[in-house]
């Protein structure tokens, strides 16, 4: 029987059984597995992290993408900063933008996604609202004059390519290619075992931006309990957007979700004091 044991924490790691190995190797940025597991389905993992499952993307994915999204209300230009998997372009295309710019460094990782995990991404690659860029997203931000309403940061951990897209510089670029109005949302890993992640985010964040928060989801094959997104705007209004008007506008799209609703929205920036003294 053949297991993939995930390698980034030494003391607790997810362990998943294979039951049909798919790919593996390196793309000269990463390390890339993907295989299948009868709970999970297709997963992907970067570097011994899992990074994306078929059965619960959903959850990340529209967490990540619809909090901002149906919060700002008029977003027509987005920035995404990785999800090579395709699963944040995917759910920023059910809404009505103008125009996707995704900026992931590794080609091999959307090849590999599009080939072996299409229920993920769908045909999103294939819309012509994308632009797609393969390069860093950190040199993306510092180099580009384009303005986003919303910058969705879909990244790896703090560790390999990923770990400029956890600094200061890099947030500093992010603030400035957001429009009046405009919110950034980052990924921040499990508080419970990795709480750095989370803490630092929001103090390298709040020097920037006038309305920082954590807000949460609970995504299973994420070890430890519920994931933090980190939340960053000039203002607090699109935070504090009312449930009636997120109802009013999630009913408008018509779009069938099976982790956000308007209700899990607001309830998502409750935080338990374990994860809410991160915010101290
Ligand atoms: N959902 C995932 C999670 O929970 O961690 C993240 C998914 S997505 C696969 C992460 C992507 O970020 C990877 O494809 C990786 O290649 C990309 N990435 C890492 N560092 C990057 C950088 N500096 N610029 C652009 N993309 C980067």
């Amino acid at each position: 029987m053949i297991h993939f044991e995930e390698t980034d924490n030494p003391d607790v790691n997810l362990v998943l059984r294979v039951s049909k190995p798919i790919y593996t190797g390196n793309t000269g940025y990463q390390d890339v597995e993907v295989f299948e597991n009868e709970a999970f389905g297709r997963v992907l993992a970067l570097d011994g992290v899992v990074q994306t499952t078929e059965r619960d993307a959903f959850v990340y994915h529209e967490m990540l993408v619809h909090a901002p999204l149906f919060a700002h209300g008029e977003a027509r230009r987005v920035l995404i900063i990785g999800g090579g998997d395709g699963g944040a372009l995917e759910e920023t295309l059910k809404h009505p933008v103008e125009h996707v710019a995704m900026v992931e460094i590794d080609r091999s990782v959307i090849e590999l996604c599009r080939a072996h995990l299409p229920s993920v991404c769908g045909a999103a690659f294939d819309d012509p609202r994308l632009d797609l860029v393969i390069g860093d997203g950190a040199k993306f931000v510092a180099e580009t004059d384009q303005s986003f309403d919303v910058i969705l940061v879909d990244s790896t951990e703090p560790t390999g390519p990923g770990d400029v897209l956890f600094d200061t510089p890099f947030y500093v670029d992010c603030r400035r290619r957001l429009a009046p109005g405009g919110i950034l949302v980052t990924q921040n890993a499990v508080p419970f075992l990795q709480a750095a992640v989370a803490r630092n985010a929001v103090r390298r964040l709040r020097p920037l931006f006038k309305d920082v928060a954590l807000y949460l989801a609970s995504v299973p094959s994420f070890v430890g309990g519920h994931m933090a997104f980190c939340w960053a705007a000039q203002s607090a209004e699109a935070r504090r957007t009312p449930l009636e008007t997120l109802a009013r506008r999630h009913a408008g799209s018509g779009l069938k979700m099976r982790y956000y609703t308007p209700e899990v929205h607001r309830a998502a920036f409750v935080l338990p004091p374990y994860i809410g003294e991160l915010m101290a």
